[in-house]
Parts: C-alpha cells; structure tokens; sequence
C-alpha cells in the first residue's frame, strides 16, 4: 500500500513529508500514538482537516502548539490555489483553474441545482484515455491526483461559495478508474462521518469503461452512481471516438454493467455525447435500444461540447430530440443533460488547455 509521503520535489517544502490529508482515521491515529499522544487527538485533528477544511497545523485551536509543531515537522497539508474562476451568465456554474502545490493545474467545475450544489472533480491532471472528442486528453496524462488533491478540489469550491457540497461527480479530468487506489480512498475520506460526511449515494463516478475495473468496483458494493461513457452503439463507431473500445468490446463492457446493476442493485448511468454524423443516427438509436434492453440504466444524451481541436461537431436540437423519442418508445429512461455553463467551456479540460498553451 503507498505511504503517501511527499515524494517530488516539485512540492517543495512539502517534499518527504507526510500527505495528511489522504491519511484515514485509523492511519492517523497510529501517526498521534507514534507522536506519543493520545488517540483522541487524531479526531479532532481529522475533523480540523476535512470536517473545518483548514488549510494549516496553527489554525487547530485545541491542539496543543508543541504538537502542531511535531505534525507540521512530519506532515503537510496541500492546496489548490484558485488560479481563475469562470462565472456563467446563464445560470450559476462556476469554473475553476486550480494550481496544484507541485505547479500543475487541473480543473473542477460547481454547479447549483434544485437539490444543492454539485461539485465535478479532476482525478488525474490530463488524461491518457484519447477519446477524440475530448480536451483533457490532448496532452496525455502528467499524473494520479492523490486523495487530498481531490478532496481539495471539493474543499476549495466550497470555501469559495460560502455553501456546503451536497453532491460530487468524478467526471472532470482524468480516468478515474486508472487512478483507483486514490480514487477509493477519496471515497473513503469524503464519506467519512468525521468530515465532510457525504452520502455515497450523492456521487457518481464516470468511467470510460475499464472492464476489469468496473467489475473490481462491484466487489466494493458501494452505493454510488457508477456512469458509462458509452457514446456509441456497436464497436465500430465506439472505436471511431474511444481509443479504449480497441481494448474491451462493448458487449463485453455491456456484460460489466450488467453484471454490476445485478450485484449493487444501483441503476448504471450511461453518458452519450452526440456529434453529428458519427453517433446520431435513428439507426444508432434503435441499435443502443435493443443492446439496453434488460438493463437497469439511465441515457444521458449531451450535444457534444465542440472542441477546436477535434474537428468534431455537435448534432442538431432536432436530431437529440428524435434520438431521444426512440430511446423513450423502447421504454429506455432518457435525459437530454441542461447543459450548465455552456458560456464558460464547462466541459473537461477546456480550460486548462487555453491556459498553459498562452
Ligand atoms: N474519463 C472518464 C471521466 C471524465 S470525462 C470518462 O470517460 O467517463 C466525463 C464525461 O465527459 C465523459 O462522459 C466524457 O466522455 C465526456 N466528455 C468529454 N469531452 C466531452 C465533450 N467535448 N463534449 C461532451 N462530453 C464530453
């Protein structure tokens, strides 16, 4: 199991120190015992980190100074620094550039709906994953998030809103299922009754469809939303825009969901992005209908967002529409997603990407 100690020097000061923040409970617990203090002290020291969200040892008032002073000589807290903040006129998402304490930038969108706000977090800065509709993966993957530069990505949203977090979506940057220990582990610390305390069943996790992944997430019985990047109806066009469908086949991928519907019992979401001429066909609706057929799933049908760089184009309101109405005869649930902050390039990687290439 990794140790989490602060390995790059890129962090600086931080570098060989502990990352406190992706330590759980029990690990912080040994940590105080280590330090010759009483257990106790690792909760209140937990809750200061996730519950308080502090961003330093000397803002935990009842911790004593000499042992602020013994956590702060081993450990390290890290930051995401906001580096630019889009606000969209239309409705009230909020897109953030975050610095990462190494000088990387990843970013995390904050969405408010009727039921409270949402943040969508990064998981790897860039992506290897090579979907060629998408911008985060243009410059492949730098490297894993680790816990707490996830956990910090919900942290800073809302400290800058002034509002709890009530629901998280793993659908920034990033595949999170290649970066499944941390991404597990995050789960683990986002959940926990001692921080921010969010229900899993308030997070979705979106996966480009890592098969032998999907099925070792379903051992975990968590009761999360597990959402399938599916975008096609049959191998052929899957692999026109999804490196990835080279490698699992979509029956094969199609098996995974089922299978995992049957063992959580929690409905799989697919996502499928419509770009004109290639995915958006009453053929490709009907074809997507009968493959569906038998699964317990929910259609999200999102125009593609248009990339400059990927030539690809978004399909007409009219097309989505019919789309739509064919999934919906063949008893198939179906959203066509609101498409929040439209004006602020809210989809992944967008924003990075016009930043670091100035
Ligand atoms: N790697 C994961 C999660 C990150 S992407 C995955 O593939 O699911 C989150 C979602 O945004 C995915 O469904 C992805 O296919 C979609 N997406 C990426 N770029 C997009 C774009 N330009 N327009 C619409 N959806 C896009």
């Amino acid at each position: 199991m990794a140790d989490y100690v602060i390995k790059s020097s890129k962090y600086g000061q931080a570098q060989g120190k502990k990352d406190i923040l992706s330590m759980t409970l029990p690990e912080l617990e040994k940590e105080t015992e280590a330090l010759g203090e009483k257990k106790f002290r690792a909760k209140q020291i937990f809750s200061w980190l996730h519950e308080h969200s502090v961003q330093s040892f000397d803002e935990m008032t009842n911790i004593s100074k000499s042992l602020r002073d013994k956590l702060e000589s081993g450990c390290a807290i890290l930051h995401t620094s906001i580096e630019k903040k889009l606000c969209s006129e239309y409705d009230n998402t909020k897109k953030y550039l975050l610095k990462l304490d190494d000088g990387e930038y990843i970013e995390s969108v904050l969405m408010r709906y009727k039921y409270g706000q949402t943040v969508c977090v990064s998981t790897q800065v860039g992506c290897a994953m090579g979907c060629k509709f998408c911008a985060s993966t243009l410059d492949g993957c730098v490297r894993n998030l680790t816990p707490s530069e996830i956990l910090c990505q919900v942290y800073s949203a809302e400290r800058d809103s002034g509002e709890k977090i009530s629901h998280i979506v793993l659908m920034g940057m990033g595949e999170p299922l290649e970066n499944y220990d941390n991404v597990l582990r995050f789960l683990e610390l986002v959940t926990d009754e001692n921080g921010k305390n969010i229900s899993m069943r308030h997070i979705s996790i979106s996966t480009c469809g890592i098969v032998p992944r999907i099925y070792d997430l379903m051992q975990k019985n968590l009761q999360l939303t597990l959402s399938v990047s599916l975008h096609a109806p049959n191998d052929e066009i899957r692999k026109k825009m999804m490196p990835i469908a080279r490698k699992y086949s979509i029956a094969e991928l199609l098996k995974a969901c089922e299978d995992y519907e049957k063992k959580t019992h929690r409905r799989i979401s697919f996502e499928y992005a419509m770009v004109k001429d290639v995915n958006d066909s009453e053929d490709c609706a009907r074809e997507l209908a009968g493959r569906l057929n038998g699964t317990l799933c929910h259609v999200n049908l999102i125009p593609v967002n248009e990339v400059r760089e990927t030539g690809m184009k978004k399909s007409d309101e009219k097309t989505v529409e019919k789309f739509s109405e064919i999934l919906k005869s063949q008893n198939i649930a179906v959203t066509v997603r609101r498409k929040l902050g439209s004006d602020i390039n809210a989809s992944c990687g967008q924003l990075r990407r016009n930043f670091s290439s100035k």
